[in-house]
């Protein structure tokens, strides 16, 4: 029990200086990018510049507000939740993305899932970022399979599987790791947060994947 207070303290105290750079960067950012947008109307010549600037200053403000949604841990808020009813509406929420790149998503949940303890929204957080990563990896369209299965009297375990282009094996202990993507506009944040808040509410992930695609496992306790 010591062990894992530690743990948690040394969370906390990543959480603060997380916020505190993103603060810290994101007003001087603000500056930067209003100036530049008025630069921007006279100056043409200089436009690819301004580009590869104005993106760059993108990329940051992107990575800053992830690290920001991190640095929250504080307001978690565990409740008995359905799984189901958390599914759906992520479902709903990336119904646009999943139609617009011809994905059909399967879902399967057993009857009688008990429900899990959570932070309703952290949840979210994890299934939106595992999801959007297969989506990611689909870019021809396919299947994404969600299956959540009673595992035994005190776990369940959420399975997603997808049929994206699979993450190369000398890679694959590498995604998670802060900053590593493979993306060219990616954030190499996404697995980092779910393995966050799947740690903080006491579940595992396993990742398995091959060139033709990816399977996540979150074990979740119910007890
Ligand atoms: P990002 O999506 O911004 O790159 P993530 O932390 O979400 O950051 O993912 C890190 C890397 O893991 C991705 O860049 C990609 O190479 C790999 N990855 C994650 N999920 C999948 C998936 N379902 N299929 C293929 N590759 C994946
Ligand atoms: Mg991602």
């Amino acid at each position: 029990a010591q062990e894992l207070m530690i743990n948690s303290e040394k969370l906390t105290i990543a959480g603060q200086l997380a916020a505190g750079i993103a603060h810290e960067v994101r007003n001087p950012l603000t500056a930067i990018k209003g100036f530049f947008q008025m630069m921007e109307k006279d100056v043409m010549e200089n436009k690819l510049y301004f580009d590869v600037i104005g993106s760059e200053i993108n990329r940051i403000e992107v990575i800053l507000n992830e690290l920001l949604l991190l640095a929250k841990p504080q307001e978690a808020k565990f409740e008995f939740k359905n799984i189901e009813v958390i599914l759906n509406h992520v479902l709903t929420l990336l119904e646009s993305q999943t139609n617009l790149n011809n994905i059909q998503i399967i879902k399967n949940i057993e009857p009688s899932i008990p429900l899990i303890k959570c932070d309703e929204n952290q949840l979210k957080q994890v299934f939106i970022n595992f999801l959007k990563n297969s989506i990611e990896a689909m870019p021809r369209g396919g299947m994404i399979h969600i299956d959540v299965l009673q595992q035994s009297a005190s776990s369940i375990l959420i399975r997603i599987v997808d049929q994206g282009s699979g993450i190369p094996e000398h890679l694959l202990n590498r995604v998670g790791e802060p900053f590593f993507t493979t993306k060219e506009k990616g954030t190499g944040l996404g697995l980092m947060i779910c393995k966050n808040i799947i740690e903080e509410h006491q579940g595992k992930i396993k990742i398995a994947s091959s060139p033709s695609g990816t399977r996540i496992e979150i074990h979740f306790p119910t007890s």
